[in-house]
């Protein structure tokens, strides 16, 4: 196959166009067949939805080279059911999931020339969202909506290997309680780009956001959920309502149970007993998982027991098992791997 000439392993994480995006109206209750086109903008209403009331949900998942030359995405099922979710929480019409996979892996074929060949890191990201697109002044849904896919190639997240980051616990919080923590929608992320600034030029990677009802239980960051792995090598995830269920920590704890053979429990996991694991990741799908060495609480730093160097030896096992089933070296779970027919 003919690639673009792109310096895959230089690429960053920014849009660029490609050739084919996907687009579907839904107009008087019903989705139209929907096409792909290659107009990359929109023309709206000055009072669409969207514009004034931030009626808008996403998804993110990525097409990526397997070992033996196959393109794949990974669970693109995951990414259908929780646009649903979030289309629901926010009283928009559900994009059902069969047209969700063919809309990702027609935007895929269509644009084959830009997912990466196997071995650079780099992938064609894909964001499929859906946002109200009529006319809204009085506070209510949108009566009209579209659905889109576009995909963006994207470099290897780690250049020069996964270093440990910093990560400050965040006087913002991401969510309410009873909130919309739970769905991927702009809205907690127009919130957070305060606090991600600020954790910026404090020198912090990341933000650490604490439960919104009581801000002594750990939440998430702004795009990915924690995973810790205990002295004794289990693997603890906080529960929450207010989390967002990411599909790659959905994903790794099936890997660690059932491939690794560890045991792990999801439970409500508090500030004060963070400093107690020894390995601390963000699971999310840019990533994969980014080892977290130090935690800041205030100016009390908590050092993780896997230091400033490396991933820890857990989370690189976790790492290397999920990343390996994905890229075709280690045998799948049934339905995780979705080849794209080009
Ligand atoms: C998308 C997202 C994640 C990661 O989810 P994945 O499905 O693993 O990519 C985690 N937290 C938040 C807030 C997110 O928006």
């Amino acid at each position: 196959m003919e690639h673009k000439d792109i310096d895959w392993s230089n690429l960053d994480f920014s849009y660029r166009k490609t050739n084919k995006r996907y687009v579907a109206n839904y107009k008087n209750g019903a989705w139209d067949e929907g096409a792909l086109v290659e107009d990359d903008t929109i023309t709206m209403s000055e009072c669409a939805g969207v514009l004034q009331y931030a009626q808008t949900v996403f998804e993110g998942l990525k097409a990526y080279t397997t070992e033996d030359g196959r393109i794949v995405t990974f669970r693109p099922d995951l990414n259908a059911e929780r646009l649903e979710a979030s289309a629901k929480r926010l009283e928009m019409p559900v994009f059902p999931k069969d047209r969700f996979i063919e809309a990702v892996s027609e935007v895929v074929s269509a644009n084959k020339e830009f997912v990466p060949p196997y071995g650079s890191g780099a992938t064609l990201y894909i964001r499929p969202y859906m946002f109200g697109i009529s006319p809204v002044i009085g506070v209510s849904p949108a009566e009209d909506y579209q659905f889109r896919v576009f995909s963006t190639p994207v470099g290897p997240y780690f250049k020069g290997g996964a270093k440990p980051i910093t990560i400050k616990v965040s006087d913002f919080d991401r969510a309410a309680p009873c909130g919309t923590g739970n769905i991927k929608a702009g809205l907690n992320y127009a919130m957070s780009l305060h606090a991600i600034v600020t954790a910026h030029n404090e020198g912090y990677d990341e933000n650490m956001y604490l439960d919104p009802g009581t801000r002594t239980k750990v939440e998430e960051t702004g795009g990915a959920n924690f995973l810790f792995v205990t002295k004794d090598n289990k693997i603890v995830t906080p529960k929450s309502d207010s989390i967002l269920p990411s599909i790659t920590r959905r994903s790794l704890v099936y890997v660690a149970k059932e491939y690794l053979g560890l045991e792990v429990t999801e439970r409500p996991v508090y500030l004060s007993e963070v400093g107690d694991f020894a390995e601390c990741g963000l699971c999310g799908t840019a990533a994969v998982i980014s080892p977290v060495g130090k935690i800041v609480d205030h100016g009390k730093e908590i050092c993780m027991a896997s230091g400033m160097e490396a991933m820890g030896p857990v989370t690189k096992k976790l790492y290397d098992t999920l990343t390996g089933i994905q890229m075709g070296r280690i045998d799948a779970p049934e339905g995780w791997i979705h080849e794209i027919e080009c």
